[in-house]
């Protein structure tokens, strides 16, 4: 097997130290050229896009489980490749990092391949990169469940008493699930001042951004059968970035006693590229230490978290560049992506191929690191500061948000690139 993820591996197509998409990361996404063509699959190099439905095409690779006459990246979504499971993905990256490491020359060494084979980013539009058919949002990062809890009900009732014994979520809705660059048009709803006797009807006053990063589930179990969480990797695909918008006006209003609907539900961006599990691997690291121990279902030890850099950028209409406003890091998640596959299977749900399972808010314990505007302004109370004197409580129309995470290796970065959305005025 080809060593993908050697650090010391380079492609014969240059790629800047700090690009996020190094020959050691080689994430799936679906592309469409801008000058026309039919929506396929692809890889990011540096600041390429290579057409792998064009070297399948060609017969490029080659594998036990691949017949001749299956197209598996000729598609407008991953789901056949993810049905294929990870020997076969494994098997496929490697293929594909061989063949841009030059270690086999077919495609270096043709000119005319590579000007078929290869578009730069900037000539290709990216589209969701997988049909989500259920969406589920934990709520996993204990500094944002303790922020919020401090808001609404006091520092004393921050945690809910069931909070360090599972991980708790929500179900989410996927019609409104949209690929980074959608733009977001602010939802109108009911909204009720503390201090009002009736609620109003309007454009929501509080439009909110999370920082979250999400899983695609690949591999089902069978309804009535729990997925151990020791075994919950094999399920799982690769993670994207995810912004859950959030209207904290109209969830604050209606989300007792049933939970979020719709200050949720009318947006969620995710990044283009999915990131596989095998590009995640160098950068595993332990998570925060659990206390109680949690019950055995959900006993996870070893490195069971991934140390993710993540930051949040903010520019307004009226500024000349994007000002980051949060940095923090996935490695705070309280609950990691295995427990919350066992959790969620526990009494016997069944996850389906498609499944987009986000991490909920990823705050960090130092207020610079909070992942929302309600956290980062503290519902209102301490406006965040721009550099041309503005300040911010909430999004304002025009406001262009962008989610970006990395990995730090020693001189590269595998990276996610960015989830960014521009809010539009309430139709
Ligand atoms: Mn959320």
């Amino acid at each position: 097997m080809y060593p993908s993820n050697d650090p010391k591996l380079r492609s014969f197509i240059p790629v800047d130290p700090d690009s996020h998409f190094p020959i050691q990361n080689l994430p799936f996404g679906v592309f469409r050229p801008k000058a026309g063509g039919p929506p396929r699959i692809g890889t990011a190099i540096g600041d390429l896009v290579l057409d792998l439905a064009l070297l399948e095409k060609k017969r490029f690779f080659k594998n036990f489980f691949l017949l001749p006459d299956l197209l598996i990246f000729s598609r407008p979504n991953l789901s056949n490749f993810m049905a294929l499971s990870r020997p076969v993905w494994i098997d496929i990256r490697s293929q594909i990092s061989r063949l841009l490491s030059g270690a086999d020359p077919t495609l270096r060494d043709d000119s005319r391949l590579r000007g078929q084979a290869f578009y730069k980013q900037s000539e290709v539009d990216m589209l969701l990169p997988v049909e989500v058919l259920d969406y589920t949002d934990f709520y996993s990062s204990k500094e944002h469940a303790t922020n919020v809890g401090a808001m609404f009900r006091g520092r004393e009732n921050a945690l809910m008493p069931n909070w360090l014994h599972l991980p708790v979520a929500y179900h989410g809705r996927t019609s409104s699930i949209v690929v980074s660059g959608t733009e977001i048009r602010r939802p109108c709803g009911q909204t009720k001042k503390d201090d009002a006797p009736d609620p109003t009807f309007g454009p929501s006053r509080m439009l909110d951004f999370e920082l979250e990063m999400g899983f695609f589930i690949a591999k089902e179990n069978p309804l009535g059968w729990p997925v151990p969480v020791n075994e919950a990797q094999y399920h799982i695909f690769g993670m994207v970035l995810v912004n859950d918008w959030s209207a904290r006006d109209i969830q604050r209003w209606e989300y007792q006693p049933l939970g979020p609907f719709l200050g949720k539900n009318f947006a969620t961006s995710i990044s283009p590229w999915v990131v596989t599990l095998e590009a995640l691997d160098p950068f595993r690291t332990s998570g925060p230490v659990q206390d109680p121990s949690p019950l055995p279902y959900l006993q996870n030890s070893g490195d069971r978290s991934y140390d993710i850099q993540l930051e949040v950028w903010l520019q307004g209409q009226s500024m000349p560049e994007p000002h980051r406003i949060s940095r923090t890091n996935y490695k705070y998640l309280y609950w990691d992506m295995f427990q919350q596959v066992a959790h969620h299977t526990i009494n016997g749900c069944n996850l389906r191929l498609g499944d987009l399972i986000a991490s909920g808010t990823i705050s960090g314990a130092d207020p610079s690191s909070y992942g929302s505007l309600l956290e980062l302004a503290w519902q209102g109370t301490k406006p965040i500061q721009l550099p041309n004197g503005e300040t911010r409580v909430a999004l304002l129309d025009g406001d262009r948000l962008t989610l970006t995470g990395w990995c730090q290796g020693d001189g590269y970065r595998v990276g996610f690139g960015e989830v960014t959305g521009t809010i539009v005025p309430a139709g």
